[in-house]
């Protein structure tokens, strides 16, 4: 579509004098704003009638790409489909016209999905309790951090100050650390993604006593589940420090296994990844923690009353509806999908690492690398077909990465479109290379210049009429 309510803003489809309001009749009197606080002009709002606002805005809104009108295979950071039976529960009026500061009487219901929501992660993690404070994966790995920090801290043990980060972990980790105060220590991975048991041994064996914690994400970063924890939860502890889990995208774990019983002491998990919230755009979210028993009084005030309520009550929703028999299905589920996809297309997509993934895998770009064509070609031309593309170029261990993460929740129809549709990028790449490389052709804009975008944002129209 290409008419004037498209492609404008809404300023310029501003008529002096149009309206699309009418405003109340002022009950209240006048109040005298101050002279010296009034405005010299008049606001530069745009003037419009309800009709060209309506359809600006819902033309505009068809520009968006999501789970609710696609698939969105992005690897690394869940993106499933959200019930809407959340959505109704969330925003229930005895629940969304709650006010923090009514009387703790009134808010016993509220108080009790609280306290009912953080019993289901214990039991989900094999954890002893949660706080539901955290607004976000990263404000977790933060929150969990701290009470690593005043768990050593409570013991004297002050030296404790270095975190072992895995180097495929996701860049929260190393970030949430450094905000927290406590200095990076890298671990290699071994040429299967895994942690590299000699290096943390060699580290460990040099640095144990200032070790304050190993942050894990399992399966890692490659989709892959670390075998190897028992042995290095061991070492870690040996040597006095605490096993921290990235729960972020739990859902492979969910009737699988649990990091309480792995010998993890604090982890948090993404309440809008793993139990439903839709999250694109950057929020809202809920990054719950969790931690064994005896560490719990270190739980840190880091937001105010219950953290995104109502990203609660959506887990909590969520929960209750799968209910213990159907959550056990979640991981396999997700595992099935994602191993459906990879054995599909790796005789034309190269896999680096074969075997038996998780929720997701990773591609390193198309197995013929003679047509010139990328893994960004690939992703664009995906736009052209309707899917959102795949996370690309992470991780930094492949040079062509594509990373695929399918969710438990797709449908075999859907997964098997989503596979013609990959094997014929893979044809066209042969026979038609040009096509792929100058992706996408059927979106409102081609293809854009990252670099520069990033280099010279111009994030006002002004900018943009300017340059
Ligand atoms: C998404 C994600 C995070 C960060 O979560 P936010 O809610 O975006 O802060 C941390 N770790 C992993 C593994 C993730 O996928």
């Amino acid at each position: 579509m290409n008419n004037r309510l498209y492609g404008n803003l809404i300023f310029e489809l501003s008529q002096p004098g149009r309206k699309g309001y009418s405003l109340p009749k002022n009950r209240f009197g006048d109040y005298h704003v101050p002279q010296e606080l009034r405005r010299q002009e008049d606001a530069a709002l745009p003037e419009c009638d309800e009709m060209t606002v309506v359809r600006h805005y819902t033309n505009l809104s068809a520009n968006n790409f999501g789970v609710d009108n696609g698939f969105y295979p992005l690897g690394s950071c869940t993106m499933k489909y959200n019930p809407k039976l959340n959505e109704e529960m969330a925003a229930l009026p005895q629940f969304a016209n709650l006010h923090p500061l009514q009387p703790a009487e009134t808010t016993k219901g509220a108080e009790a999905v609280c306290t009912l929501l953080c019993r289901a992660l214990c039991e989900l993690t094999g954890l002893h309790a949660f706080t539901l404070k955290p607004f976000a994966g990263a404000h977790g790995e933060l929150t969990g951090l701290m009470v690593i920090k005043r768990y050593h801290e409570s013991r004297s043990d002050d030296k404790r100050r270095l975190v072992i980060v895995p180097d495929s972990a996701h860049g929260t980790n190393p970030a949430s650390a450094a905000v927290c105060g406590l200095d990076i220590v890298e671990v290699k991975s071994l040429s299967d993604g895994t942690v590299d048991l000699e290096s943390l041994q060699t580290l460990l064996s040099q640095q144990g006593e200032n070790i304050a914690a190993m942050m894990m994400t399992n399966p890692n970063t490659l989709g892959l589940f670390e075998r190897q924890i028992p042995a290095i939860e061991k070492l870690v502890h040996d040597c006095g420090g605490l096993m921290y889990y990235d729960g972020a995208n739990l859902n492979p774990m969910l009737g699988a296994c649990r990091p309480g019983d792995m010998g993890f002491d604090v982890m948090h998990i993404n309440l809008h990844k793993t139990f439903s919230t839709p999250h694109g755009g950057g929020g809202p979210g809920a990054g719950p923690v969790g931690v064994r028993e005896g560490l719990e009084q270190f739980f840190p005030e880091v937001s105010p009353y219950h953290g995104n309520f109502a990203v609660a009550i959506r887990a909590y929703a969520y929960i209750l509806s799968l209910g213990r028999e159907h959550i056990k299905e979640v991981g396999p589920l997700a595992t099935l999908n994602a191993n459906y996809i990879k054995e599909q297309l790796k005789d034309v997509y190269e896999l680096p690492i074969d075997g038996l993934c998780k929720h997701e895998f990773v591609f390193d770009g198309l197995k013929d690398k003679s047509t010139g064509v990328t893994t960004m070609d690939v992703a664009k031309r995906l736009l052209d077909y309707g899917y959102h593309a795949p996370t690309i170029y992470f991780p930094l261990l492949f040079h062509e990465s594509l990373m695929i993460e399918p969710t438990e929740n797709e449908s075999l129809e859907t997964i098997s479109e989503f596979i013609q549709v990959m094997r014929q990028i893979a044809l066209e790449a042969k026979t038609d290379p040009e096509l792929v490389k100058s992706a996408p052709h059927n979106t409102p804009i081609g293809r854009v210049d990252d670099v520069l975008a990033a280099k010279h944002p111009m994030v006002t129209y002004r900018q943009l009429k300017e340059a």
